[in-house]
């Protein structure tokens, strides 16, 4: 295991973080004018191609003709039927662009992102157990400042699985239980991939261990010959089938398993080093692409790389090369660091949504 690293602020991440200050910054105006008057809504995120509506508040009716609007890119949002009260934006193509609506000395912004893929519903679907409730939803929401790579539906499959669990903890030590903080990231990342529109992303059901699941269905026989050639891959399939808490995981393009870390020598307290952020994807598994941009984008927004490590041992990750699947075990941080749990608590979101980004970013690339 590596030492040492620097902590290193990027500016980039600073930049993207506060995005909403920097378009104000960008295109200058304000959210309520001093007079009183606001627009109906100070920011809007459409999907290509389609409209919202979008009004001044507060000015008297005879001088709704004095409102002028305007939009600072009009190839990402047009705007139609001022001058008057009420506009309609329409998202044209992806980006960024800020409509203002001026009156008299006083100008109010609204800033509008278009994405060209669908728009996650805020209902959810049980897939495969416990996905999170509208309150979850809408609280994530919130946090519209982090970028987000939206794309067409590419109809493929994505699942995330929380690490540990169903009686094992995982790693311990005084900032919590592994089991907890894989199924915090785990469902922050369903929510990001979602959000991009262009794959469908399932979590396994956080009651189970999937681990613990595979282990119990699959006899020591068949486990310790299975050595992801491809060879046993029926034998597998009509294991797993038996075990009704394991989904088919042929159908995924991409399966994540969420870890935390942690390492011999430790250090609750933050000394000024990270550990960072690493992945195991199984010995014979070719295409390491996901991980090696999951592992360098959090690197590059401050985070330390620990790296990429291949290995026979780790089951999940055999099962899946033995069927086929492109599966990854991402070590999140370590949890027996107090830098790196630092870092995680302050920037979980965000480390959510550049994992998102570089799975959305490989299967609709
Ligand atoms: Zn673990």
């Amino acid at each position: 295991m590596k030492t040492g690293g620097n902590r290193k602020r990027s500016m980039e991440a600073i930049l993207l973080l506060f995005l909403p200050m920097l378009l104000f910054l960008l295109f200058p105006g304000k959210a309520e004018a001093s007079s009183g008057i606001s627009l109906t809504r100070t920011s809007l995120v459409l999907r290509e191609g389609r409209s919202a509506k979008l009004g001044l508040e507060n000015v008297e009716k005879k001088k709704w003709a004095e409102i002028r609007w305007k939009s600072s890119d009009r190839k990402v949002a047009s705007i139609s039927g001022g001058p008057g009260r009420t506009i309609t934006v329409t998202g044209l193509r992806s980006g960024i662009a800020a409509v203002y609506a001026s009156f008299g000395a006083e100008t109010c912004l609204c800033t509008v992102q278009v994405g060209d893929g669908e728009r996650v519903s805020s209902s959810t679907r049980e897939i495969l157990g416990i996905t999170g409730t509208e309150d979850d939803f809408a609280a994530y929401r919130i946090d519209e400042s982090v970028p987000s790579i939206r794309a067409l539906q590419t109809g493929k499959r994505v699942l995330i699985v929380c690490g540990h669990g169903q009686g094992d903890p995982g790693a311990v030590s005084s900032w919590g239980q592994e089991q907890n903080y894989t199924r915090e990231f785990g469902k922050l990342i369903l929510w990001a991939l979602r959000r991009s529109g262009a794959v469908k992303a399932d979590l396994y059901n956080r009651k189970y261990n999937l681990y613990e699941q595979m282990r119990s269905t699959l006899s020591s026989g068949l486990r310790s010959s299975v050595r992801g050639n491809g060879k046993l891959k029926g034998r597998v399939l009509s294991a797993l089938r038996q075990n009704s808490h394991i989904p088919d995981l042929t159908r995924y393009s991409y399966i994540l398993e969420i870890h935390f870390n942690a390492k011999a020598v430790k250090t609750i307290h933050r000394d000024g080093r990270f550990y960072g952020i690493g992945a195991y994807v199984n010995s014979a598994k070719g295409n390491t692409q996901v991980e090696s941009r999951i592992v360098r984008t959090i690197g590059s927004h401050g985070f330390k790389q620990w790296g990429i490590f291949r290995s026979s041992g780790l089951l999940n990750a055999r099962i899946c090369q033995e069927l086929g699947v492109n599966y990854a075990l991402l070590e999140t941080a370590f949890l027996d660091d107090g830098d790196d749990m630092t870092y995680y608590n302050a920037n979980k979101i965000l480390m959510a949504q550049l994992t998102a980004n570089a799975i959305v970013d490989y299967l609709a690339g």
